[in-house]
């Protein structure tokens, strides 16, 4: 993409009506937009941020079996009554609203019951059996606070799976693929050494539920940390009974903030059986169906990558994220100059490099700076100096200084081959 198409442009002030340091940097760099407290609006560069994360997730969902869907966000209220979750004392973060004619419906914050409710249309029998639905899609909760950024909002992105199976040893099977597909996840945006496999409270089902963790000093949640086992226990079940039967030596434990990036929840029959969803086994018995439930916060993701990944000049993306991989700068007006950077955007594109191109007529320091604070892995520049030595300029975002290339180290940096 040409920057002098692009309709945003950085900032140099630091937004005043916001004080989370990932929010506060994704304005500045124009990728995101604040409505209110807790909503916020993604820009082009920010929604190819969101894009990317989705995409990492979705590779990984598919990978296990995952079916994609897209759900609706108005709920009809009675399938919420039946599993008791309608009322605002048992749920106390629901947008409701209302149909024309007075009828009553939820905003969704979570999609068990839809889900569940829809499945008999399709599954029935043991046949049918175990099946794996998820959606990446907006979900609206009316949070107490959004003081975090992208952290914690009242509308935000997740990936929310459901899994249902026949018995119960299935559902476990399934329940450890998902923990090691998240972990993949994790690593693939570059926080895998960071996130911990938690125990968490869990429900009627199970005593615990597993959420995953990133280190942050932002981290609303606090865990106890085992480093050499790569586990850890949220505070909520920090006790000396639960650390017993985990086997694990309280003075291993390290004491950490975190922030939830996903959590993974064994559910059990409850969902299904109250909305007399069953299926029929072998012998035509009726039998319930065992449920869980696997949430990713992808936009809390993206605020977490953003406050992780800067440093005192701005974003600092990984590139499986980032919104391009090259920053390519155009310094000077010269016909030839422009002819070079023009040809290089065209090639660096057709092979399948993304690149936000610099053609504005700004002066150097400026469009410096502006890669810096955009947080692109690679800044490239064509100018009358590069022209006259027969190379370019290439520095990452995280190397001190730039360096010069000559065509074939450029490429081969970039992962070209065979052009
Ligand atoms: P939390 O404990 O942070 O309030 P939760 O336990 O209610 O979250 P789930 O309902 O299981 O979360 O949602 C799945 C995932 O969605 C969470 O692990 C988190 O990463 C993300 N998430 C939950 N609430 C928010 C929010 N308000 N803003 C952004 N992401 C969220
Ligand atoms: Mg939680």
């Amino acid at each position: 993409m040409r920057l002098s198409q692009l309709f945003t442009r950085t900032s140099k002030t630091v937004p005043a009506n916001e004080t989370a340091r990932n929010a506060q940097l994704l304005i500045q760099a124009g990728f995101i937009h604040k409505e209110m407290a807790g909503v916020y609006a993604y820009l082009p560069l920010g929604k190819k941020v969101l894009h990317n994360i989705s995409q990492i997730v979705r590779e990984e969902m598919n990978a296990i079996g995952g079916n994609e869907v897209w759900m609706s966000v108005l709920q009809p209220k009675d399938i919420w009554e039946k599993t008791d979750r309608w009322d605002d004392k048992k749920v106390d973060n629901w947008f409701k609203t209302k149909l024309a004619n007075g009828t009553e419906l939820g905003v969704g914050l979570t999609h068990e019951e839809p889900i569940t409710d829809m499945l008999p249309e399709f599954v029935q029998s043991y046949k049918d059996m175990p099946v794996y639905i998820y959606q990446i899609g907006t979900k609206f909760r009316n949070e107490l606070r959004a003081k975090s950024g992208l952290m914690r909002g009242r509308e935000f992105l997740m990936k929310d799976l459901y899994s249902f199976s026949r018995t119960q040893a299935e559902h476990e099977e399934f329940y450890e693929k998902v923990a090691k597909a998240y972990m993949r996840v994790y690593d693939r945006l570059g926080i895998g050494g960071q996130t911990y496999r938690t125990f968490a409270s869990g429900g009627i089902f199970s005593q615990f539920s597993d959420e995953f963790q990133t280190l942050s000093h932002v981290g609303e949640d606090t865990i106890y940390v085992h480093e050499t086992k790569r586990v850890a226990v949220n505070q909520e079940v920090y006790t000396d009974e639960i650390l017993a039967q985990l086997k694990l030596n309280k003075d291993e434990l390290v004491e950490k903030k975190a922030v939830e990036v996903g959590n993974i929840f064994s559910l059990g029959s409850k969902y299904a059986d109250a909305l007399d969803v069953y299926y029929t086994d072998e012998d035509g018995q009726q039998r319930s169906m065992i449920m869980g439930c696997y949430g990713i916060g992808i936009s809390r993701l993206m605020g977490l990558l953003a406050e992780h990944f800067a440093d005192d000049k701005g974003l600092v993306w990984p590139e499986n994220v980032a919104p391009a991989k090259v920053y390519l700068v155009r310094l000077g007006d010269k016909p030839e100059v422009i002819k070079q950077a023009d040809e290089l955007y065209e090639r660096l594109t057709a092979a399948q490099v993304q690149v936000l191109y610099d053609d504005r007529n700004m002066r150097a320091g400026e469009k410096f700076a502006d890669a810096d604070l955009l947080g692109i892995p690679y800044r490239l520049v064509v100018s009358d100096k590069t022209l006259s030595s027969d190379s370019y300029e290439l520095k990452a975002r995280t190397a001190t200084e730039a360096k010069q290339v000559g065509q074939e180290e450029l490429l081969k940096t970039l992962g070209i081959t065979g052009q």
